[in-house]
């Protein structure tokens, strides 16, 4: 069998010694004949076609370290998949061994000491439902199908980050295998170094195997979902939306979405498609006092439809789901932002009219709050001035449609970026987004995240993520 190898020109790898390597295996292996294998080489966007020459689907701990020990030996090129939701497509690689995490997706609760021991293929979807059972929520992000692992090795955001911070802050151990085959466990007192890496620096170390998480008392009802209104509507949207993040306390977070109307049921036929702007709601703490403090969104002019009512967590937290499909066409451009000024507004609601697909939006996240408390270098995910995430999300479907899409979505970007903190978050990066980008990610912690590489991962084995060089190399 043909694998690349980390230095470039493919090996081969006799029969016997791969045959030899899966008796040490539990898990599945998938060879590009085998059912199963399209399923591990796709990623969630399909402007990402690649094709490792083989899978394993590792069931523990014992297999990622067979793995690791298997590659290191003969020298291969090795990806790791934990939910293949990244944009560029980091989890997967051309010729390399993959190892798609997506069956070690199991949680433990402790609910005592409110902590979550989440395996590394967990997506989203998993740990939310496990700690809703003791009325827990781990703070992660608003998609259900999206991958613990990598959302949180680049810092991750959701609905509960104005009260707790990014969800890499709410991490409290990370077990970890090294390049040389060792399960080392990186906390606040074993391995300090690594832990901090971990926390913004993203699958560089090797490959992670759990992750405990800090758990807070949420739901089990919340006041979410969103209410829609004409895209004329905006500018007196806009303006209620700058004047409730101003004052909003810590259990509050909007988004502003600007689209075309989806084909959603609480949303008139006739308006589908047609431009709109939505007003998206989670308020996670007393139910009356939320209500209370939603009010003035649902009393705004002529709504076409209006969701924001009181509902599970675990709803608010796939609400979105149907509108990002696995295998649409995705590109992204995001920046951080210091507030939203009126004059952002008007560039937002400029670009949003230009739209190219019935599926892209311009949306702005309401972050600030907790993790403005903490030091820049408490973690590389850094970026502590940030009140607000600005994203250019282009989505389509036809491979024809590539061009206009993408040129919709820079075009916004190069008139809006000049409203940015300068930062921007690593984990929404492109696959054409280079040095210079994760820089505006990770600033100075690029020198130190070099240092720790350069002891944990010398020979830089774990290189298909935003790939920090070992120092002095
Ligand atoms: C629809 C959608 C919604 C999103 N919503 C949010 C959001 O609300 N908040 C937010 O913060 N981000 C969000 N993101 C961005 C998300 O954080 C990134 O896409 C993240 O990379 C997804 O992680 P993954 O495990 O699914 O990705 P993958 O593509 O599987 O992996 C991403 C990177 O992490 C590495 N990695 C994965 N598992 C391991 C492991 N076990 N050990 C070592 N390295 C590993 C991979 O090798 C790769 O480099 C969203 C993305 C999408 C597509």
């Amino acid at each position: 069998m043909k694998i690349k190898t980390l230095n470039g020109p493919e090996t081969n790898l006799t029969q016997e010694t791969f045959d030899r390597f899966k008796t040490q295996l539990y898990g599945d292996v998938l060879l590009s004949s085998d059912a199963g294998y399209e399923d591990s080489r796709t990623v969630w966007n399909a402007m990402i076609n690649k094709k490792p020459a083989f899978v394993v689907r590792c069931a523990g701990v014992a297999d990622v370290i067979a793995c690791v020990k298997f590659a290191r030996e003969h020298n291969l090129l090795l990806c790791i998949k934990g939910g293949g939701h990244n944009i560029a497509g980091l989890g997967t690689a051309d010729g390399a061994m993959m190892l798609d995490m997506c069956s070690m997706n199991s949680v433990w609760v402790d609910s005592k000491k409110k902590i979550a021991h989440a395996q590394a293929g967990c997506i989203l979807g998993d740990v939310d439902r496990e700690t809703q059972v003791h009325g827990l929520a781990a703070v992660l992000g608003f998609v259900s199908r999206t991958g613990i692992t990598g959302l949180t090795l680049g810092g991750g955001f959701g609905y509960l980050t104005r009260r707790w911070g990014w969800s890499s802050d709410n991490v409290v151990g990370i077990e970890l295998v090294t390049p040389e085959g060792k399960l080392v466990h990186a906390g606040n007192e074993e391995n300090p170094d690594l832990f901090w890496g971990l926390r913004g620096g993203g699958g560089n170390f090797g490959v992670v195997t759990s992750i405990d998480y800090k758990l807070y008392p949420v739901g089990p009802e919340v006041i979410g979902g969103p209410v829609a209104w004409p895209a004329s509507e905006a500018p007196g949207v806009l303006e209620l939306y700058r004047e409730l993040t101003k004052n909003a306390p810590p259990e509050l977070t909007l988004a502003i979405i600007m689209r075309p109307a989806p084909p959603a049921p609480w949303l008139p036929k006739n308006y589908h498609g047609k431009p709109i702007i939505i007003m998206l709601t989670c308020y996670s703490g007393d139910l009356e006092d939320g209500e209370k403090i939603v009010a003035p969104i649902k009393s705004l002019g002529n709504p076409l439809g209006d969701v924001l009512v009181r509902r599970p967590y675990t709803q608010l937290q796939s609400l979105l789901d149907a509108t990002q499909p696995k295998g649409r066409r995705y590109y992204w451009k995001s920046e951080y932002l210091p507030g939203v000024e009126s004059s952002l507004c008007e560039k937002v609601m400029e670009h949003a009219g230009k739209i190219q697909s019935p599926h892209s939006a311009v949306i702005l996240f309401h972050l600030g709050g907790a993790l403005n408390n903490l030091e820049n270098d408490h973690s590389p995910v850094g970026n502590r001035d940030t009140e607000f995430v600005l994203s250019i999300a282009g989505s389509w479907e036809e491979e024809t449609d590539n061009n206009t899409n993408i040129e919709w979505v820079r075009r916004a970007w190069e008139d809006m970026r000049s409203f940015s903190t300068g930062g921007t978050y690593i984990n929404f990066l492109v696959e054409d987004e280079g040095p210079e980008r994760i820089e505006a990610a990770l600033g100075n912690s690029i020198k130190r995240l070099s240092e720790i590489k350069a002891k944990w991962d010398p020979k830089n084995i774990f290189r298909m993520n935003r790939n920090i060089k070992p120092a002095n190399r």
